[in-house]
């Protein structure tokens, strides 16, 4: 249960991706998965690289599409165990739209954003997660907008597993990516991943003084989701832990009649080898 390959990630020295690559790593091998039953599917974004530093499929897709693709890996072979992952302006900017979107519909997949506040790969712009003020090459007076809140917006188009973590606690991070392929529906899990390059405000020290460990909270029950929505607007959306799980509501692909038959990758097409050119031409 090797998930770790030769290829040597570019990321610089200190991005906090390297920890979500490790934490992936860990959960998939603590929860008995194999190589060949993973799929990590990734955008565009210094994050969207991960899809290739992980010993399982891989799938490096364009920017703001991982989820389209990764519900299309999963539909066609829903026997395989599904991540897909990117940063905060891959999701949360042009990918916005499918993220909501696959929020509710409920597939059996994880989704994991490596959430730094900023656009890394482009040098330092500001990103739908950076907050009033920010000072970057794009915005050098300060953002004028707000930073939209991803915990919010996830309970808010009916998630049914909603958790947030930092690239620092390793042990939480791989717990909670443990739990989020065990659940069956959509999990969705935002890491505070430092950029360490261009984002000098939000640092290590500063996700450390400003973080609200759910653990602080003993009575907290993830399964009231006013309480979490309530939780989420009162820690300013710096709480991390496990914040909302529906384990009733059933999975998309439970949803679809006859749909639990063998995985459509693995059926037979049952037609002869010229019946499958003409299909085929009737595409070109
Ligand atoms: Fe990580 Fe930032 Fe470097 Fe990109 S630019 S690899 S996000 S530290």
């Amino acid at each position: 249960k090797e998930f770790r390959n030769n290829v040597k990630p570019n990321w610089c020295p200190g991005c906090g991706d390297f920890s979500v690559q490790a934490a992936i790593q860990r959960a998939a091998a603590n929860v008995g998965l194999e190589p060949e039953g993973l799929a990590v599917v990734s955008g565009i974004g210094c994050s969207g690289r991960i899809s290739g530093y992980i010993n399982a499929y891989g799938f490096h897709g364009i920017h703001g599409r991982a989820l389209p693709i990764a519900q299309g890996v999963k539909l066609a072979n829903r026997e395989l165990t599904v991540i897909a992952s990117g940063g905060d302006g891959d999701g949360f900017a042009i990918g916005m739209g499918h993220t909501v979107h696959a929020i509710r519909r409920n597939l059996d997949i994880t989704y994991i954003v490596m959430d730094n506040q900023i656009y890394g790969l482009t040098k330092g712009q500001t990103s739908p997660r950076s907050a009033a003020g920010f000072k970057t090459k794009s915005t050098p007076e300060g953002s004028i907008e707000t930073s939209l809140s991803p915990l919010e917006i996830a309970l808010s188009a009916g998630a049914t597993f909603v958790a947030q973590s930092f690239s620092s606690d390793l042990k939480q991070l791989t717990l909670l990516i443990e739990e989020a392929i065990k659940h069956k529906g959509f999990s969705f899990i935002n890491v505070f991943s430092p950029c360490v390059t261009f984002n000098k405000v939000n640092t290590y020290d500063w996700f450390k003084e400003n973080i609200v460990n759910l653990d602080q909270f003993p009575d907290y029950d993830p399964t009231n989701r006013v309480a979490a929505m309530n939780k989420i607007m009162e820690t300013n959306g710096m709480l991390t832990g496990l914040i909302y799980q529906d384990k009733t509501r059933k999975c998309y692909e439970d949803l679809i009649p006859g749909f639990a038959q063998e995985a459509l990758a693995k059926q037979s097409l049952d037609i002869t080898r010229e019946q499958f050119d003409n299909l085929l031409a009737e595409f070109k």
